[in-house]
């Protein structure tokens, strides 16, 4: 039997927990966001969006808009009073500038946030954020790329989101990644965006701790980007890539209450990295009896079996997939038949580098427990 752990049974549980907060502190910040929204439409300088024109060409009905709007509203741990908020903010979501920023990356970020065929509502919202910069979507090159940026810079001084996709290349001098004409050092160029931001937000693994660029020996000193950046407000949406649902949620949160989410200490949004993939694993009752996969193909993986011997590293990483999953929301890694492989976490690559086996932990791991013992962890196998 599996145990079915649903996208609203989870975001039930996360309602549940937030509405600890209190209701003064949702009476406060409904009449910050009001405030917020009334302040974003009196901003001109933004083309104007009929959002439910686009949806109706796209052949997505307001009942299909409002359900989604329901289920974004838990997700991102608010109380159904701020659904009517949540759409008047989608309203008005253009009116906060992005600049995108690529460094040491694959930029599957990016690839991850491009349709692939009809839109979904997440899509369309994306598609219709004021993305003033984006290497690979727009259509300039060269110096007139250059002069693109410049201006977002100097018309949306202190008012830009900055997404950072790719790790920042450190040793000997930045000399590993440089951009422009003038040779610009990764190093220089990310300080200069950064400095006229509002608040930065790392996107992926490679941005946030590292990623792929910084695994071992690391020859060009890559690092995420809190770790280069000082004294900005800063997000960290890490995975390989990072849900585009994680990003859309950022935006929305950031829009309409004009501040960042509650952040965990790895800087993580706690509305998608509050829970271990582990805990909303549906095979997760397969651990708790010792049902396990014990080779490809055989009969337990056949039954939904338990994917922790075969590498899975669901009890150390924290992560929504399980809950908002991918490809419109029809599965996971976990429910395809492979392990997690900790993408989200600090320390991959390295750290969990054999993905096909079992990582080992002492005996004071709890399995119900919420502190999972990460710094006892050795993986079997290593790089
Ligand atoms: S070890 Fe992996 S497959 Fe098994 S319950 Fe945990 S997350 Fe799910
Ligand atoms: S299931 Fe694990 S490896 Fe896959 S995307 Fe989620 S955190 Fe990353």
């Amino acid at each position: 039997m599996f145990e079915k752990c649903s996208r609203k049974s989870i975001s039930e549980n996360q309602v549940r927990v937030n509405t600890n907060k209190g209701d003064k502190y949702y009476a406060d910040l409904y009449r910050k966001c009001r405030k917020r929204i009334d302040y974003l439409r009196k901003k001109d300088n933004f083309a104007q969006e009929d959002f439910y024109a686009r949806l109706a060409q796209e052949g997505i009905s307001r009942r299909d808009f409002f359900k989604w709007i329901s289920a974004t509203t838990a997700s991102l741990m608010l109380p159904v009073s701020f659904e009517p908020l949540l759409a008047q903010t989608i309203e008005v979501i253009n009116r906060v500038p992005v600049i995108w920023a690529n460094f040491q990356d694959c930029a599957g970020n990016s690839e991850a946030l491009l349709r692939t065929d009809g839109p979904t509502v997440d899509e369309l919202i994306l598609d219709i954020i004021s993305l003033e910069f984006h290497e690979l979507l727009m259509a300039p090159s060269g110096e007139a790329a250059e002069q693109q940026l410049a201006d977002a810079m100097t018309t949306f001084q202190g008012e830009y989101i900055l997404f950072v996709e790719g790790s920042i290349p450190t040793a000997d001098n930045g000399v590993y990644g440089t951009i422009g004409a003038s040779g610009e050092t990764y190093v220089e160029h990310i300080t200069r965006l950064a400095a006229d931001c509002a608040a930065i937000v790392a996107v992926g693994s490679c941005a946030t701790f590292g990623g792929v660029p910084s695994a071992a020996p690391n020859p060009t000193g890559a690092k995420g980007v809190m770790d280069v950046v000082t004294g900005k407000p800063i997000v960290n949406i890490p995975a390989c890539p990072a849900n585009p649902s994680n990003i859309l949620g950022v935006v929305l949160l950031y829009t309409m209450t004009g501040e960042l989410p509650d952040l965990d200490p790895l800087l993580r949004p706690k509305f998608a990295f509050g829970t271990r993939i582990h805990d909303a694993c549906e095979r997760r009752v397969h651990f708790d009896v010792g049902n396990f996969v014990e080779e490809w193909g055989d009969e337990g993986a056949q039954k939904g079996y338990c994917l922790y011997k075969m590498g899975c590293k669901g009890p150390f990483t924290f992560n929504n997939c399980p809950t908002v999953k991918f490809n419109r929301e029809t599965s996971w890694p976990v429910a395809a038949g492979h392990g997690c492989i900790g993408c989200s976490e600090p320390g991959f690559f390295d750290k969990f580098g054999a993905f096909e086996k079992p990582a080992l932990y002492d005996s004071s791991y709890n399995p119900a427990s919420d502190v999972f013992p990460v710094e006892n962890i050795v993986v079997n196998g290593g790089k």
